[in-house]
């Protein structure tokens, strides 16, 4: 007898984006990853429509698969890593207000 999955969790994974390549204006929330969270697997990875996550250099962490993190300046806000990272994998990425990000990190982002 063959056993039924249900597969209805992945319904509500987000479809990665069409490309945007660039930013029109700065973004309402910007994406944080929580590094001590991460583990590095790349999953948001092609789902960002600007291209803006990468790993953080092996020579920060010393470790074989470092956490990823997000180049503020390009990215627009679009949640889409957030969402993709709560349901695949481990709800490392928070988005955050800009202004709130700006003051905290003492950053001005463009746009
Ligand atoms: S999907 Fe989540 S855990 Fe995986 S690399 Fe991205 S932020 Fe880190
Ligand atoms: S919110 Fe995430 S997926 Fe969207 S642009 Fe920013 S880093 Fe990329």
């Amino acid at each position: 007898m063959s056993k039924e999955y249900n597969y209805d969790h992945y319904k509500t994974v987000p479809e990665p984006a069409d490309k945007v390549n660039y930013k029109k204006k700065k973004p309402k929330l910007i994406a944080v990853v929580d590094e001590d969270n991460c583990t590095g697997c790349q999953v948001c990875v092609p789902f960002c429509p600007v291209d803006c996550i990468e790993p953080v250099p092996t020579e920060k962490y010393g470790t074989p698969i470092p956490p990823v993190q997000v180049r503020h300046d390009e990215c627009i806000g679009c949640q889409i890593c957030a969402k993709a990272c709560t349901k695949l994998t481990w709800d490392a990425i928070r988005m955050i207000k800009t202004e709130e990000f700006e003051e905290t990190y003492d950053i001005e982002l463009s746009g």
